[in-house]
């Protein structure tokens, strides 16, 4: 499939473009994190019965992520971006930070950030890398005192800014989708949405995602080994377009 600048890009990303990178992301994984399922650590019940432990998980990850680098996916999208401008839109079902660290700048994480907390009761979030580790590290609120969540949208909680996502897929003219199982919701229906639309869609994955059948096209591979030549393909068509228009 091909995309130029006049098409409107809406780009989902999920685990497994991190996971190229590295880091595990448990969510929907069915992984276990020192003996605990994942819905033990990540959801509201979880915080109220031991903000300990979820402070100790959420800690963890903060630190593998902090020593993993973007990888050729999250460059490639970047630079994609970098020539549609803003009519180039990616949204994200990842926690971390690889995505800006590969250059993107117009991004929407609907699942939170992992360098972010927020208090509980204020609910601003703040930019925030350190670690809790211990009951006695736990972090209060400067303002009001009330416990320091991590900025995480937990199992059973609603994903951020959903307008903002859905007033996106509404303009876009391609929908791509990379490395997410098709499996959580409400992310695994925007591809629904967009046959409703009638826009073209694309994912890009070593595994078909459980909802295959609904996508124009599927690019089996790694999102290193596709998304690179996305953008090369991207930029010959691209400079086709740009000498026809010259030769005419
Ligand atoms: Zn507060």
């Amino acid at each position: 499939m091909r995309f130029g600048k006049q098409d409107r890009l809406f780009v989902l990303t999920g685990a497994g473009i991190s996971a190229e990178s590295g880091l595990a992301t448990f969510r929907g994984s069915g992984g276990l994190w020192n003996g605990h399922r994942v819905e033990e650590v990540a959801t509201p019940e979880a915080w109220e019965a031991n903000p300990e432990l979820v402070w100790r998980f959420y800690s963890m990850r903060r630190r593998d992520a902090t020593d993993a680098q973007p990888n050729a996916a999250h460059r490639a999208l970047a630079a994609i971006e970098e020539q549609m401008g803003d009519r180039f839109y990616l949204c994200t079902q990842n926690v971390d930070d690889l995505h800006e660290r590969g250059g993107s700048r117009r991004l929407h994480h609907m699942h939170g950030e992992l360098f972010q907390s927020r208090c509980v009761s204020c609910e601003r979030p703040f930019s925030d890398r350190k670690f809790y580790e211990s009951a006695a590290a736990l972090p209060a609120c400067e303002t009001c005192g009330e416990p320091v969540r991590p900025h995480i949208v937990w199992f059973g909680e609603i994903p951020l800014d959903m307008e903002g996502i859905y007033r996106q897929l509404d303009r876009a003219t391609v929908l791509l989708v990379i490395g997410t199982s098709g499996s959580v919701y409400p992310a695994a229906g925007f591809v629904h949405i967009a046959n409703q639309r009638g826009i073209r869609t694309m994912y890009i994955g070593p595994e078909e995602p459980q909802n295959a059948e609904a996508f124009d096209e599927i690019l089996s591979g790694t999102a290193t080994e596709i998304v690179p030549q996305l953008l090369y393909t991207f930029r010959s068509f691209q400079s086709r377009c740009q000498n026809a228009a010259r030769d005419y």
